[in-house]
């Protein structure tokens, strides 16, 4: 029992400075939203510093202390200044990558001046012994650290609560463009909490060294329990965060003291972030918008000569000297762990942080296999990977609950957890030389048959992402990292496709991984750390994490690799900066442009390419939009008058049988706003039904909750016969409900095309086989062919997302509703920011999709005049209410309506909703 008290006392200072890690942490993203993962980096800083100003400078330790909590706090600010700030409007994976930018500067920065061995530190504090009730005792020290953590953690809760500059910053990360209004700078605030931030991962460093040690990889890897910690506070309360701090010690104190499974605090910590994430559901709130430009995308061709380009320098290589045979090789089994992260983090876009850990286990798995099982390379290397699939799937669990940055924390953690667990636990164990049908593949005999096998396998590996990339699969996967709400409308299933993109880059990192252990007759895994993971993604994002050459261009900077032979050879040693240049030339790359060296290849060889191709017999322009399609939708755009529209019915397709929707009884409340209050509605087949209301009536609610994004409180919606009570989002769209969003939600990266067929493809089955062989584009569908030739979009059918006028963009997303073989479409506000052109074209289709093809729009517009001109029917909404319902003419006579629209004439559009907030 005294042993249990003693461990839970001992262990609390240390608890109280990972409190004071943790809350820097927590500091940065209350004001910045930046999970700063360099904050590990930055303690070691700290504990350096110290250390270096005690022990060499001679200087007092209260002085020192001061030095070192400064120190890291500058650091701080100028991470802000250099890289974060620069990156303040980049998407969250872009920001994220950033820190991470930061983290390796900072740590391969303190090892080529400090080296890696632990230094021990003089005591700061007060030595001595406490007699605790029960007999035990405990360190001074331990007592006033924990003095220390409260009393720090009271002053920056009352700073927070109650200064002006605590005000700024809420103010700041409540809004910065209102708060720039009330003339806070935002970028100073920033600024001085990132000091702040650093400031507190100094001390923590500080202080923890006398009583640990100061040693980079230890304190770097406080990350983990620091995030843990903070999370408890839900990034954002102080005390809690405290608390957390204590606990997840203590946790980890007991279970290390308790539980006889080596590496048990890393697994212990890992655990608690995993329960905190799930007991919080979305765990970290997403600050981030949609839309924001993520790293752009390869196609996904390759062309032969680049296939021929790899094979030929290999083999010039191959006979060459020596040590460039290691050097490539070893680059060469890199590049295909950095190919996963290509497919999972670029193509899939989640931030997986643990792609080399991952390939740590399929090293494993291999190594396991090859002791009881005598079977030939390929197949032990295929098998293993194969075997590796299911570990890969636990993340693609841990994605489908959370995105973004909350992922990259589980994945980080899952890394280390591995590293404390099983690879810097297992012991060195020799393994059989490699080889195929009698020919010995062993890396120490034969390194050039090696190289050849590892090729062989990159670029295998390189066509079939690439494949992916080029079908539908990859189109899901692109779709889903653009948008998951808008994929899942498409009827998209997200978390298919995370598990998908999940399995397929642990099998392409687990067949690195093999590679990467087998050429050592003794194998041992103490180099599958969490930094290397990180590292791994930092080489791929410079070399371009979206394309396939990426990994090519970036497998220099791997340690013992290409870059490391170059340096050695041309300069002539001095190989230890490489990982320095590598950090710096990640953040070169996320601050200056975050696509890397392939696209700025690829950008820098288009002219060349297009004045190749274009031959003397091919003509220039090869975009032109069809002249025959042309003709009927500019005849067609003078017959605009609903007169007319109706009368073109006999020509358009003969209307099918389509399912009435109806709404009955729905309401809804968020927390006390009640959105919707007992809601009817009927959509009939063949009929346009117009809804109307001020900003905040409910409308987008509305189509919420009948595309099954929100759940309502009471009442029931039918499709046919069919209630849609318990169908998530893609399935109902598989049954026939399509959708556009408010906010313009295309796929940026994908073009025109492509973003229709993605919402034609989606039911197709499965396709991911045939996709990694041969992947298919097949055309559009008839019934999509003509949306695009009605809405005139025939010309813009290649071009990407980004290149398209707003008012081209929205006719191209409504297309895309209006492409799948609905039941219904719901369309929120389609017609805003379209031009008069674009809008009469845009009403026209609408009109031939319901009375020609006999689907049921429901149609929400601002623009009141427009709706009455093109519905058959009309609801008019206000305050969640239905207030009217019938022909235009009726609602438009309704005295509700007029009192709801009072103050203005109802045909201007632009005054609506006066005091409501559109959401
Ligand atoms: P409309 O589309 O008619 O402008 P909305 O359906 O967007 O209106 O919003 C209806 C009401 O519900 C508004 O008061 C809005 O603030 C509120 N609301 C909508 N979505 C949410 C949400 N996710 N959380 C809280 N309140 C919401
Ligand atoms: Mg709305």
């Amino acid at each position: 029992m005294s042993d249990l008290i003693t461990t839970v006392v001992q262990s609390l200072g240390p608890g109280a400075m990972l409190a004071m890690f943790a809350l820097g942490l927590v500091l940065i993203y209350r004001s910045t939203g930046v999970i700063n993962l360099a904050h590990g980096a930055q303690a070691s800083l700290g504990a350096l510093l110290y250390w270096d100003a005690v022990v060499n400078w001679g200087i007092p330790s209260i002085v020192a202390l001061a030095v070192a909590v400064l120190g890291s706090g500058l650091v701080g600010a100028l991470i802000h200044v250099a890289v974060m700030h620069p990156l303040r409007d980049a998407a969250k994976l872009t920001q994220l990558i950033g820190s991470i930018g930061v983290m390796i500067v900072v740590q391969s920065a303190l090892l080529l001046t400090y080296g890696s061995t632990t230094r021990t530190v003089p005591a700061l504090l007060p030595s001595g012994t406490v007699g605790l009730p029960g007999g035990a005792t405990v360190g001074a020290d331990r007592l006033w650290l924990l003095l220390i953590g409260i009393g720090v953690t009271t002053a920056l809760w009352a700073t927070y609560r109650y200064t002006s500059f605590g005000v700024r910053t809420a103010a700041v990360a409540e809004n910065a463009v209102s708060a720039a209004a009330l003339g806070v700078s935002s970028t100073r605030v920033a600024s001085a909490n990132w000091f702040l931030g650093g400031c507190l991962a100094g001390l923590a460093g500080a202080m923890l060294a006398p009583v640990a040690g100061a040693n980079i990889v230890t304190l770097n890897a406080l990350l983990v329990p620091g995030l843990g910690a903070a999370l408890f506070g839900g990034l954002l309360s102080f005390p809690l965060t405290l608390i957390g701090a204590l606990v997840v010690q203590v946790v980890q104190a007991i279970a290390s003291e308790n539980i006889d499974v080596r590496g048990i605090a890393g697994i212990a910590s890992f655990a608690i972030i995993v329960v905190l994430m799930l007991v919080r559901g979305s765990a970290i709130p997403e600050r981030g918008f949609v839309g924001m430009r993520l790293p752009s995308l390869g196609s996904g061709r390759i062309g032969w000569w680049a296939v021929l380009w790899v094979g030929v320098s290999v083999a010039f290589v191959v006979n060459g000297d020596p040590e460039w045979v290691d050097a490539v090789l070893t680059s060469m089994i890199i590049a295909i762990v950095m190919l996963s992260a290509v497919v999972i983090t670029g193509y899939a876009g989640q931030l997986s942080l643990a792609q080399f850990s991952l390939a740590g286990c399929g090293a494993y798995i291999a190594v396991q296999l090859s002791q009881r099982f005598d079977v030939p390379f390929p197949v032990l290397l295929l098998a293993s990977a194969a075997l590796t699939i299911p570990i890969g799937l636990l993340l693609s669990i841990a994605a489908m609950r959370m995105r973004g940055a909350s992922l990259a924390v589980i994945t980080v953690s899952f890394a280390v957890a591995l590293y404390a667990a099983v690879f810097s636990q297992s012991q060195i164990q020799s393994v059989p030389s490699p080889s195929l049908a009698g020919w010995d593949l062993s890396p120490i005999i034969y390194p050039e048959r090696y190289l050849a096998l590892a090729t062989a396998v990159f670029v295998i590996a390189a066509v079939l992402a690439a494949n992916l990339r080029r079908g539908a699969t990859g189109r899901r996967f692109v779709a889903v990292r653009g948008n998951e709400r808008a994929s899942a409308a498409l009827g998209i299933r997200v978390g298919l496709v995370k598990a998908t993109a999940f399995s397929i880059a642990t099998f392409i990192a687990a067949l690195g991984g093999v590679l990467y252990v087998f050429r050592s007759p003794s194998v041992e895994f103490g180099g599958f750390t969490f930094e290397s993971s990180v590292e791994v993604l930092a080489w791929t994002v410079i070399g371009g994490l979206g394309f396939i050459a990426g990994p090519l261009l970036g497998m220099g900077f791997a340690p013992g690799g290409i870059g490391t032979q170059l340096v050695e050879t041309i300069i002539g040693g001095q190989s230890s900066w490489l990982p320095l240049i590598g950090g710096i030339a990640l953040l070169a790359t996320v601050v200056l442009n975050q696509d890397g060296i392939a696209s700025v290849l690829l950008d820098a060889a288009r002219p060349v390419r297009r004045r190749l191709r274009r031959g003397p017999s091919s003509t220039p322009g090869h975009e032109m939009p069809s002249q025959p399609a042309q003709e009927p939708s500019a005849s067609a755009a003078h017959s605009l008058e609903p007169e007319t529209v109706t009368a073109s019915k006999p020509s358009a397709k003969p209307a099918r049988h389509c399912l009435p929707l109806e709404v009955r009884g729905v309401s809804v409340s968020f927390g006390g706003v009640h959105a919707l209050t007992d809601v009817d509605l009927a959509l009939e087949p063949g009929t346009v039904h117009g809804l109307i209301g001020p900003n905040g009536a409910g409308k987008s609610t509305l189509l919420d909750v009948i595309s099954g994004f929100v759940s309502p409180r009471t009442g029931r919606i039918t499709l046919g016969d069919q209630g849609l009570g318990p169908l998530k989002p893609w399935q109902r769209a598989r049954i026939g409900i399509g959708r556009s969003f408010q906010s313009v939600e295309l796929i940026p990266d994908l073009d025109v095309e492509d973003n229709i067929r993605v919402a034609t493809e989606s039911s197709a089955g499965p396709t991911l086989l045939r996709d990694l062989v041969l992947p298919s584009r097949r055309d559009l569908p008839p019934a999509a062919r003509e949306i695009v030739r009605m809405l005139d979009l025939e010309g813009d059918l290649h071009r990407r997302v980004g290149e398209l006028s707003f008012g081209r963009q929205r006719l191209a997303a409504i297309a895309r509703a209006l492409a799948t073989d609905s039941q219904v479409i719901l369309l929120d506000e389609p017609a805003s920011g379209l031009d008069d052109t674009e809008r009469r074209e845009l009403t026209r289709a609408i009109r031939l999709v319901a009375h020609g093809r006999g689907i049921g729009v429901l149609l929400i517009e601002h623009d009141v005049d427009l709706v009455l001109g093109t519905s058959d029917v009309v609801t008019a909404l206000d305050f969640g209410k239905v207030i009217a319902s019938g022909s235009p003419e009726e609602v438009r006579a309704s005295p509700e309506v007029i009192a709801s629209y009072i103050g203005r004439g109802a045909d201007d559009p632009n005054v609506q909703g006066e005091g409501a907030v559109a959401k």
